[in-house]
């Protein structure tokens, strides 16, 4: 099959489209024909090298995938050729305290598609029978790509983490980000006030319609001075960020008293300073958040159908202009997703 993979971990021109072998499914796996992968920053970091991520080279990078099943393992009978999917990409061991408790996300044994195993940059991918959610007919397959990550991820923030409440206050940093469009959608739904912050008065607009009220454009106006003008100076409930040193200290301080913020990532650094008085003084939680678990598909997929949320898609590219995928996100130039196309 033709695959985009990385044979040595550095910058994007690290980044090889050519000929690899077939993946070959087994078990309860089944084998999916990809029609289209988003792009995540975390391909990024994987293609970079990580001091804690070992992956087996040539490696094939891509964690959000939509495709139609080709082949069914031995122990995936419920399964048919033909269906229309998109992957949930973490895969769990099933057994363990947390996978019996439905906190699949938290297994020790866990994996990710394109981070620890071989990705969607490719004609064909392998996964577990468990992992496919079916595709509702409206949604096209780069619609499809947008999804997985961005709404799983931003579901396990708003809601498992943060809890968030009606009538709260939320600032959700990067209207542009995947997690951050998704974020603000869900948020929409339960009634919160929303503050977001974009680079670019065009993403704020884009970042309105998706239903965020207050709108920071980062580039101009300072977004702690921003919250605390909008809050009339109460500060907000829940912060939603990946942003990590750049914004970390101000966000913090745009906590009101008991407010929680959420933290999946750091695409700025990750050796954010704290200070220690604000979290305790003000009762202050902080979460991390990676994932989320396969339960939530559930509930994210019903309001896909119902047509509540819906996929961001910024632009789609051939898979061969992978190269120039990575660099749209580290330029930030992006609204919602950018979407590999195989052949
Ligand atoms: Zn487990």
């Amino acid at each position: 099959m033709k695959a985009v993979y990385i044979a040595e971990h550095g910058g994007v021109d690290k980044l090889l489209y050519g000929e690899l072998p077939d993946p070959v499914h087994e078990g309860s796996e089944v084998l999916v024909r990809v029609r289209a992968c988003g792009v995540n920053h975390v391909d990024l970091w994987v293609r970079q090298g990580l001091p804690f991520l070992r992956v087996r080279l040539p490696f094939i990078l891509g964690v959000d995938v939509a495709g139609e099943v080709v082949a069914v393992g031995p122990g995936a009978r419920s399964v048919e050729v033909g269906t229309r999917v998109m992957l949930f990409p973490g895969i769990s061991c099933g057994r363990c305290e947390h996978c019996l408790a439905g906190e699949d996300n938290l297994c020790p044994h866990y994996e990710l598609l394109g981070k620890s195993l071989p990705g969607g940059y490719a004609q064909l991918v392998k996964i577990p029978s468990q992992n496919l959610i079916p595709l509702p007919a409206t949604i096209t397959w780069e619609e499809a790509a947008c999804i997985p990550v961005a709404f799983g991820t931003a579901w396990n923030m708003v809601f498992e983490k943060a809890g968030l409440h009606p009538g709260e206050w939320i600032l959700i940093h990067a209207a542009g980000s995947t997690v951050g469009s998704a974020a603000i959608q869900l948020a929409r739904l339960v009634g919160a006030n929303i503050i977001t912050t974009a680079g670019s008065d065009e993403k704020l607009e884009k970042a309105r319609a998706l239903g965020a009220q207050y709108l920071i454009n980062y580039r101009r106006q300072d977004f702690l001075h921003e919250v605390r003008r909008i809050t009339k100076k109460r500060g907000v409930d829940v912060v939603i960020e990946h942003i990590g040193e750049e914004v970390w200290e101000r966000s913090l301080l745009c906590l009101a008293t008991g407010g929680r913020l959420v933290t999946c990532g750091a695409t700025s650094g990750y050796q954010a300073k704290t200070d220690l008085r604000h979290v305790f003084f003000r009762h202050l939680q902080i979460f991390g958040s990676n994932s989320a678990t396969k339960a939530a598909w559930f509930k994210i997929s019903r309001l896909l159908q119902e047509g509540k949320i819906r996929p961001v898609l910024d632009r789609v590219l051939p898979l061969t202009e992978a190269q120039q995928a990575h660099r749209l996100l580290e330029e930030r130039t992006q609204f919602g997703k950018v979407v590999l196309v195989p052949e």
